[in-house]
């Protein structure tokens, strides 16, 4: 019998992952062997998480200082910079709009009273940042030593220092050639050290799904289920409609041969709700399944994990509109500008772990006056609400990589 592709077995293992889940759902979670089961799975998940970030590193150092060589070589860096930052900006916009919009169609929070959440609200301490902060502190992440940028995972500043080697390299031309070499070869051993991790893939995957879906408290969604079937629904739209149709607009993929090749990484995505530790599956998506060229790749889709994000710039704007509609304030159309320009920041200043996006929403209410507080009302959803929203946002960065992939074509 032969045995089936690892991307096959990938969706077994999700499939079989959700179905377990809703089994031990069912359980008496005091029973010690449903315990013990769980915590088999919480540590299968962690230890295939773990694995990821250990690879993270070296896998974004080397393919952007590489790949912006190479591009540099081309003489086509500039075309690719501008291509992906437009194409960042313009599908984040995209997507906070058909948020907002939702957001005034169906009013989730009308019939709501912000009483019900009052004491999740007092309990809760909101780490205040206000814009300037928040912009002030998102701008010195940026240049940071790249050996403690290394040792604690910063993968943003690490884009920023792997950027500037790859620059140097090529001003160096024929002289730093070994150093290319050398960063070319790391570069290969390590995408093999994520091909032997991906064989953990189905069995981690089916692993952080049942703990997912088993551990979920039913009952805290019944007053929120409306706002989080309009997340879900709009994020879904804008990820199966509107960013497939823009790709097969510019690139003629279609979404059939775009989700077979994607499919590995958006599960991914889902499961571990973190677009850095999906981003070594993002870029084996990326290069092997969707033919984009490595260099293209590899300086589009790691930057893309740390700033494009769809899905979070959505729900930071569809989550304030909410609040607002919560607390009985009406935003004025010049609020609901400030809301549209601070999702998009704080998108851009998530980093791309679980949750990020609930903590630069902080700075989104504000901006409007809104209680930070707030926030506490949706924490107890926000581990759901993460999985569809990651996927997205990985998406993003794989049809952003085959967009600009199109515009430098030789
Ligand atoms: N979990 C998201 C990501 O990693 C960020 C967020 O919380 O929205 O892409």
């Amino acid at each position: 019998m032969k045995w089936p592709s690892l991307n096959a077995q990938i969706l077994a293992g999700a499939v079989l992952g959700v179905a377990i889940g809703f089994y031990f759902h069912g359980l008496e979670r005091d029973d010690a062997t449903v315990e013990s089961w769980l915590y088999a799975f919480g540590l299968v998940g962690a230890v295939f998480i773990d694995l990821l970030k250990m690879i993270l590193i070296p896998l974004v150092f080397t393919s952007i200082a590489v790949g912006i060589a190479n591009l540099q070589a081309h003489k086509q860096v500039h075309r690719v910079w501008i291509t992906t930052l437009c194409f960042f900006a313009f599908t984040m916009a995209i997507a906070i709009v058909l948020g907002m919009t939702a957001n005034q169609v169906f009013r989730p929070g009308d019939g709501l009273d912000v009483q019900m959440f009052a004491d999740a609200m007092q309990n809760f301490e909101a780490n205040q940042l206000a814009l300037p902060e928040f912009v002030a502190q998102f701008l010195r992440s940026l240049f940071v030593n790249p050996f403690a940028a290394f040792s604690q995972g910063n993968v943003l500043a690490v884009v920023i220092y792997a950027l500037f080697v790859g620059i140097a390299l090529v001003i160096g031309g024929e002289r730093y050639q070994s150093i290319l070499t050398s960063l070319r070869e790391f570069n290969e051993i390590t995408m093999q050290m994520v091909r032997w991790i991906m064989y953990l893939a189905p069995l981690g995957i089916m692993a952080l799904l049942i703990q997912l879906i088993a551990t979920q408290d039913a009952s805290l969604f019944g007053s929120l289920g409306k706002f989080m079937l309009v997340v879900t629904g709009t994020t879904l739209l804008h990820g199966v409609v509107i960013l497939p149709l823009i790709l097969y607009l510019i690139t003629k993929v279609t979404p059939l041969r775009f989700f077979a090749g994607a499919r590995e990484a958006l599960l991914t995505a889902f499961s571990t709700s973190s677009s850095t530790a999906t981003l070594p599956v993002t870029l084996r998506c990326a290069e092997q399944n969707l033919q984009v060229r490595p260099d293209v790749a590899g300086f589009v889709v790691p930057l893309g994990a740390t700033v494009n994000m769809d899905g979070t710039a959505l729900y930071e704007a569809t989550a304030a509109l909410f609040v607002a509609n919560l607390v009985g304030i009406d935003l004025s159309p010049a609020q609901q500008m400030i809301v549209f320009f601070t999702a998009m920041i704080a998108a851009i200043g998530a980093p791309g772990i679980p949750s990020a996006g609930m903590v630069t929403m902080v700075m989104v209410l504000q901006s409007v006056g809104l209680p930070a507080e707030a926030i506490a009302i949706l924490l107890p959803i926000d581990r759901l609400l993460d999985t569809v929203r990651t996927a997205v946002n990985v998406e993003g960065d794989m049809i952003g990589s085959l967009v600009v992939q199109r515009f430098v074509k030789d």
